[in-house]
């Protein structure tokens, strides 16, 4: 049983089985959710319940937070019930979240001004990795900061990489998940291009498997595209979101605005809470 009290705000896919990790590993952990119902799973588990962001902190040492995007991360802190409203000198803020480079160092500059640190930390791989301990940790922020949220990211992951000042975590995120967004949707076009000239879609997904451009991604997608189920594990909202993101944030390579654009458009025809492999049901129409 470890003495730092631990507060997480947000328990959606992600957060939940990452909270169960810190449960299991001995930290005493208060929750935060939005939508109070979604606290069940882990207050099963052994969590405590707080009723706000500010009540969430109050009885923390380090915060954690993992909403959906920019604008949760911003009220989760900094709204007139948020986790900075109230004396948290001395506290550590890890924010997991995927966002803006611009708003991670905001949020920094917000903590420091109350006394408090942050360390901004998204995290690479889904929800099996998440069930696992076994995410990466994309780290940007004081090196004593991290040091200090470091046993915490041993539970959740397997490797913690550090990027620099506070903001580089979610620049080094938004890169990873650009490569993800490349990928599914060349998976989903070779796959329907090799149907579209008889080749089965098993058989073609056995190709890419087995051979040099398989990968864990490939081959945990494989079973939704033979099944066409796509549950989110990481819903193609988010991560139309993070193209967005990288847009604002600078990219401009060749394949960029078409794979966004794609992404988008999924989105806006009703697939947004599906996976992001549902990239497949668009492109197939
Ligand atoms: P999710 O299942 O959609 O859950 C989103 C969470 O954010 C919920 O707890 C939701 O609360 C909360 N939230 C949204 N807006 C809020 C607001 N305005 N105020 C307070 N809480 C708010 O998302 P997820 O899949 O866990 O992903 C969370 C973050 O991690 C996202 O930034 C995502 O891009 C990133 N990420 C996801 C994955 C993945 O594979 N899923 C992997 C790496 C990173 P309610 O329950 O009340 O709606």
């Amino acid at each position: 049983m470890s003495n730092t009290k631990l507060g997480w705000a947000g328990l959606g896919n992600m957060g939940t089985p990452m909270v169960k990790n810190l449960l299991k590993a001995g930290y005493p952990v208060t929750v935060y959710n939005r939508t109070k119902e979604k606290a069940q799973e882990v207050i099963e588990a052994g969590a405590t319940s707080a009723d706000s962001p500010t009540e969430l902190s109050s009885v923390s040492d380090i915060v954690l937070v993992m909403v959906s995007d920019d604008n949760a991360v911003k009220e989760i802190f900094n709204s007139e019930n948020g986790l900075l409203h109230g004396d948290v000198a001395g506290k550590l803020f890890i924010n997991i979240s995927t966002i803006a480079p611009a708003t991670s160092q905001f949020i920094y500059e917000s903590c420091k001004t109350k006394g408090a640190e942050f360390v901004d930390a998204p995290v690479s791989g889904s929800v099996k990795p998440a069930q696992d301990g076994t995410l990466i940790f994309l780290a940007g922020g004081e090196p004593n900061d991290i040091e200090r949220a470091q046993p915490l990211f041993d539970v959740m992951g397997k490797l913690t990489v550090n990027n620099g000042a506070a903001g580089s975590g979610s620049a080094a995120k938004l890169a990873i998940n650009y490569f993800l967004a490349v990928t599914l949707q060349g998976l989903a076009e070779t796959v329907l291009f090799a149907k579209a000239n008889g080749i089965s879609t098993e058989n073609m997904l056995t190709i890419v498997n087995e051979g040099a451009v398989g990968s864990g991604i490939t081959k945990l997608k494989t079973a939704p595209i033979l099944k066409n189920e796509f549950p989110a594990a990481f819903a193609l909202k988010h991560i139309t979101k993070d193209l967005r993101l990288a847009t604002e944030q600078g990219i401009d390579s060749p394949l960029a605005g078409p794979v966004y654009q794609t992404y988008k458009a999924a989105m806006d025809s009703g697939l947004g809470e599906e996976d992001l492999m549902a990239i497949i049901k668009y492109l197939e129409k």
